[in-house]
């Protein structure tokens, strides 16, 4: 084989290594606590579904149908779709799985999710997101709920300079009103709008609002705003009022609309000026109609998705693992003594590492690079005496102890870490 016949990763797909990898992982560890702190339980759904699954409930004229997504004729299950995103497939799984039963169900998924996009920074062909939804519930605070559980998300992994934009879109009276509207207006400008606007103008008009085209700005930034019914104008209130009181600090935006058809009443961003183009890191809202469009009988439901990969490039803590204790065997026969010291010392839940081969001061040098804070040393001496030297890295300071005086050392050592972590974090 040569070098030409090496397969090349598919297009807008991703490999991580270290890092990169340790970052990503963190969001999800982050995600995977939070979500424990608001009640939301587990669930797993399958990759792909029925193609139908998708084009039913986001609707024929959205992007995503229209040309995002990966479809595939199967063998025996017809057109198939790799998910492009996780909603569609909980609500099919909600009416198919019998999950009826746990409404009002409040549930948290991750996973990839696929999607035919022109690949960027922060923009894939196949990306990861964190998923959250509240089936079943009509209640405005279930909007908060979500809502504070995205924003402790946010804080909790550090990523500062966002702001939450919020709408609503109304009840189906409102919007129905508000779609006529904005035919007009924009049917009125008509030869000004970009291609794809103008075909939406009729089937979709609201997506115009959403426009990133430079040509559609100007009409969609002077596209008049939604009258709201008494109903809907009750409900986003108590939206806000509850939002107030989780001392969520947020900014009406009446353009906001979401990408997807079967939103009502809320929908919300956060979104960030440091990722250019692709600012939006978490963003949804209330799919009141969304179940019924999959069979499914009236089913009011509110969620959110966030881009793993936009999340990861905003977090700036050092997450990649390091290890507490390097352990330096000199000889053959302290190697066995090694493993049998890093093999406890695992056990105790202390991240270890043996350093069996080089110069001492290499090995020194890779232990330190490593993170140790203790270096433990052994010895012909030593392995006589059933002791290791037991070396502070940042004082220096070198000692002779049995492997339970080790462990205490550590402890210890753990320990004046941790306060001086705490006293950086008062002082800073
Ligand atoms: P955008 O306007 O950036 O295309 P969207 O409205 O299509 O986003 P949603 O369908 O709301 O996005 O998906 C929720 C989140 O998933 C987005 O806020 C973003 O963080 C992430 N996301 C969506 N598409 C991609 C992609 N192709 N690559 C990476 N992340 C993505
Ligand atoms: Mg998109």
């Amino acid at each position: 084989m040569s070098k030409n016949d090496t397969p090349r990763p598919i297009k807008g797909t991703q490999s991580l290594y270290g890092e990169d990898a340790d970052r990503f992982q963190h969001v999800v560890d982050t995600f995977d606590r939070v979500r424990r702190l608001y009640g939301f339980q587990r669930i797993e759904i399958p990759v792909f579904e029925q193609t139908g699954v998708f084009a039913r409930t986001m609707g024929e004229t959205t992007d995503v149908v229209s040309k995002e997504m990966w479809s595939f004729e199967s063998r025996s299950e017809g057109s198939v779709t790799l998910r492009p995103e996780f909603t569609a497939g909980i609500a099919r799984a909600f009416l198919s799985e019998g999950w009826q039963q746990h409404a009002p169900m409040k549930v948290a998924v991750h996973g990839p999710a696929f999607r035919y996009e022109r690949p960027q920074k922060g923009r894939y062909r196949q990306f990861h997101q964190l998923d959250a939804e509240v089936i079943g519930s009509a209640d405005p605070l279930a909007d908060v709920e979500l809502l504070a559980f995205g924003a402790q998300l946010l804080d909790e992994l550090g990523i500062e300079g966002v702001t939450l934009k919020l709408n609503t879109l109304g009840d189906a009276e409102s919007r129905d009103n508000w779609r006529a509207a904005l035919i007009e207006h924009f049917a009125a400008h008509r030869g000004d709008l970009s291609e794809d606007s103008q075909d939406r103008l009729e089937k979709n008009p609201l997506r115009i609002l959403d426009s990133k085209d430079p040509r559609d700005r100007p009409f969609a930034d002077s596209a008049p705003t939604m009258q709201l019914s008494a109903e809907a104008e009750d409900f986003f209130g108590k939206v806000k009022a509850g939002l107030d009181a989780a001392g969520i600090s947020h900014a009406i935006d009446p353009h906001l609309v979401r990408g997807l058809d079967y939103y009502r009443h809320t929908a919300f961003e956060f979104v960030t000026d440091r990722l250019g183009a692709q600012g939006t890191v978490l963003a949804g809202g209330r799919y009141d109609g969304l179940i019924e469009a999959l069979g499914g009988s009236h089913t009011p439901a509110v969620g959110w998705a966030a881009g793993i990969e936009r999340l990861s490039m905003l977090v700036e803590e050092d997450v990649s693992p390091t290890i507490e204790a390097a352990i330096l065997p000199m000889g053959e026969a302290a190697q066995l003594k090694a493993i049998e010291v890093v093999t406890r010392l695992r056990a105790e839940g202390i991240a270890a590492e043996i350093f069996a081969t080089g110069k001492m001061a290499k090995r020194m040098g890779r232990a330190d690079q490593a993170g140790a804070s203790a270096a433990i040393i052994i010895g012909d001496d030593e392995l006589a005496a059933g002791e290791v030297q037991f070396k502070d890295l940042k004082s220096g300071e070198q000692q002779r102890l049995d492997i339970e005086a080790t462990l205490e050392a550590l402890d210890d050592l753990a320990m004046e870490r941790e306060l001086a972590d705490i006293t950086q974090q008062v002082d800073g």
